[in-house]
C-alpha cells in the first residue's frame, strides 16, 4: 500500500506524508491539509458491531495515517481511549423515545473535544519522532473555553511537550474557570488575560508569526505547535464515532444494517461534522447531515444560499463554543466541492479574507447536497432542553438542544423517512445553569456549584469525577496578565534568553 498523500487547500504547496501534515498543522501556504482521495473503509458494518471503540479506531484512522506503523498507531490509540473516560465504550449511543443521542462528552474535560484532543499529543510526539524531529513542543493555545481545557489534559505530563493556554479572566462559566485553574501536570501554564477572547486569540497569532520570538525557540531547541481544530491529526480521530454510532445503531435494532442514517451535528467551526462528510466517503451510508447552527447562523446562510457572509453582529449565546463566525473547517469542504481545485478555494478565501464573505457557483452549491442547514434561537433551544427533559427524563446540554430543535423542525419540513442519530457534544453538567434554567427557572440565581447536586437529582446520573467538589480544589494557575504581555508571560516560563 503506498502512502495518503496529504495536500493544501490552496494548492501551492507540495505533498507530504501524514506525520508531516500532522506536525505542520497548517500548510506553509496558509491552507489547510487535505487527503488526496478520501480512503474507502472495506469492512463490513457487521464485523464492525463487534470491534471495541478502540480496535475500531485502528481500522479507519490506518487509512488515513499511512505512514504510522501499526504498533504507532495502536499505542497512541490505547494511551487516548482509556480509563480518562468514564465510560468504557468512549462514545455511547443513548436511545430516548424517538431519537438517538451519540454522547461524546465521556472524556476527561466533559466536552466533545476530548475524542481528538486526547490521542493528538500522542499523534504529534509520534511525527515528531518519525521525522527526526528532536525539538521539545510546545502547545500554544488561546481558548473560550472548551478547547484549552481539553488540550491540556490531553498534553499534562506528555514527555517532550508543554502547553500554554490564555483564557480570558472575566469570559469564561465559573466550571470552566475552576476547570482551568486548577489543571495539573508539570507541563501546563494557564493564564488569565484582562480581555475578551478575541486579544487572546491576537496575541497567540502574533506570537507564531514574530520572527525574534522564533530564534529564541529555535537556539533553545524549541518549536510552537498548535492544537486548534484544522490539524489534520484532530480530523481523523472525529471520523471513527461516525463508524461507531451506526454500527452500535444497527446492533441495538434502532435501523436496519444498509439503511440510510441521519446525523444532526451542532456545528461551529465546521470540525465535527467533516467528520461525518468523510465517513459517509469512505463508504457509511450516512444520509443527510445537518448542519445545526444557533443564532450565529452563518452556516445556515451559507448552505442555503451558496454565499457565506461574515460581516453581521457577533452573538454571545448559551452554546458559546458555537459562537463563531468564521468557520475555519468550512474550507476543507469548499475544496471538496470544487472539485478539488486549489486555487478556486484560494481565491474563495481570499475574499473571505479581505471582504468576509464569498459565493460559491452553482455546481459547487449543487454538490452541498450532503447537507441540510437550520439554526436554533435561544428562546427553542431553552425550549428542547425543558420538552426533552419533561418527555424522557434525559437531560440536554446547550449545544445538543440547538441539534435538537434543528431537527425537529428538519423533519416536520422535509417528512424524511431516515432515522437520526444527535450528536450530543457536551455534557449537561459543563452548562449546568443555561440548562436547569431552561427546565425551570427557579436555577436562575443559584450558586453554579450548587447547581451540579441538583443536575445529579433530576437527571439520575452522578457528577462527573473531574467536576466533583471542583470548587475545593487547590488552584494551582494564579496568574493573569495584561494583553500587552502575553509574549513576556511567555518567554518567562519557558526561560527563553
Ligand atoms: C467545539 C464544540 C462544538 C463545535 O464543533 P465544531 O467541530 O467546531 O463544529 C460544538 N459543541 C461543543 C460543546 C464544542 O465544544
Amino acid at each position: 500500500m503506498s502512502d495518503m498523500i496529504y495536500k493544501s487547500t490552496r494548492g501551492h504547496d507540495s505533498s507530504v506524508t501524514s506525520s508531516a501534515a500532522i506536525l505542520r498543522g497548517i500548510a506553509p501556504d496558509g491552507g489547510l491539509y487535505v487527503p488526496s482521495q478520501i480512503p474507502k473503509l472495506g469492512k463490513e458494518i457487521s464485523e464492525l458491531m463487534h470491534y471495541t471503540y478502540q480496535e475500531l479506531a485502528e481500522v479507519v484512522m490506518r487509512e488515513f495515517l499511512t505512514d504510522f506503523t501499526k504498533e504507532e498507531l495502536r499505542t497512541c490509540i490505547n494511551k487516548a481511549y482509556d480509563s480518562k473516560f468514564d465510560s468504557p465504550l468512549i462514545a455511547p449511543l443513548k436511545l430516548t423515545n424517538d431519537v438517538a443521542i451519540l454522547e461524546l462528552f465521556h472524556g476527561p474535560t466533559l466536552a466533545f473535544k476530548d475524542m481528538a484532543l486526547s490521542v493528538l499529543p500522542h499523534l504529534l510526539k509520534t511525527s515528531a519522532k518519525k521525522l527526526g524531529s528532536e525539538k521539545e513542543i510546545i502547545i500554544l493555545t488561546a481558548t473560550s473555553g472548551d478547547t484549552g481545557k481539553a488540550a491540556m489534559e490531553g498534553f499534562a505530563d506528555v514527555p517532550g511537550t508543554k502547553i500554554i493556554v490564555f483564557f480570558p479572566e472575566n469570559g469564561v462559566s465559573p466550571v470552566q474557570k475552576a476547570q482551568m485553574v486548577t489543571q495539573t501536570g508539570s507541563n501546563t501554564h494557564v493564564i488569565g488575560i484582562v480581555g475578551n477572547f478575541d486579544d487572546a486569540q491576537t496575541g497567540v497569532k502574533k506570537m507564531f508569526t514574530d520572527s525574534d520570538l522564533a530564534q529564541k525557540l529555535e537556539s533553545s531547541n524549541m518549536m510552537f505547535s498548535s492544537a486548534n481544530s484544522i490539524n489534520i491529526g484532530r480530523l481523523v480521530p472525529q471520523v471513527v464515532y461516525y463508524f461507531r454510532a451506526y454500527a452500535d445503531a444497527v446492533r441495538s435494532k434502532y435501523i436496519n444494517n444498509g439503511d440510510e442514517l441521519d446525523f444532526v451535528v451542532p456545528t461551529g467551526n465546521f470540525g465535527n461534522i467533516l467528520a461525518g462528510y468523510y465517513a459517509k466517503q469512505m463508504g457509511l451510508p450516512v444520509g443527510t447531515l445537518v448542519c445545526a447552527s444557533n443564532e450565529n447562523k452563518v452556516l445556515f446562510d451559507f448552505i442555503s444560499s451558496g454565499k457565506y457572509d461574515a460581516n453581521r453582529k457577533f452573538k454571545l449565546t448559551m452554546s458559546p463554543s458555537m459562537d463563531i463566525l468564521i468557520s475555519s473547517n468550512l474550507e476543507r469542504l469548499l475544496y471538496a466541492i470544487a472539485g478539488n481545485d486549489g486555487e478556486v478555494t484560494a481565491s474563495l478565501m481570499e475574499g473571505l479574507k479581505t471582504n468576509g464573505t464569498y459565493e460559491v457557483t452553482p455546481e459547487m452549491k449543487e454538490r452541498l447536497k450532503d447537507f441540510h442547514g437550520g439554526y436554533a434561537s435561544e428562546e427553542d433551544t431553552a425550549k428542547a432542553i425543558k420538552s426533552v427533559f419533561d418527555e424522557s427524563g434525559y437531560v440536554m446540554d446547550t449545544h445538543t438542544a440547538v441539534a435538537f430543535s434543528v431537527w425537529q423542525k428538519y423533519k416536520q419540513e422535509t417528512k424524511t423517512k431516515n432515522k437520526a442519530v444527535i450528536v450530543s457534544t457536551a455534557s449537561p453538567y459543563k452548562f449546568a445553569t443555561d440548562v436547569l434554567s431552561s427546565i425551570d427557572t427557579k436555577y436562575a440565581k443559584e450558586d453554579p456549584f450548587e447547581l451540579l447536586k441538583e443536575m445529579a437529582l433530576i437527571s439520575k446520573t452522578s457528577v462527573p469525577k473531574s467536576l466533583d467538589g471542583i470548587e475545593n480544589k487547590p488552584v494551582l494557575h494564579k496568574t493573569v496578565c495584561d494583553k500587552a504581555e502575553m509574549q513576556f508571560e511567555v518567554e518567562k516560563y519557558l526561560k527563553l534568553k
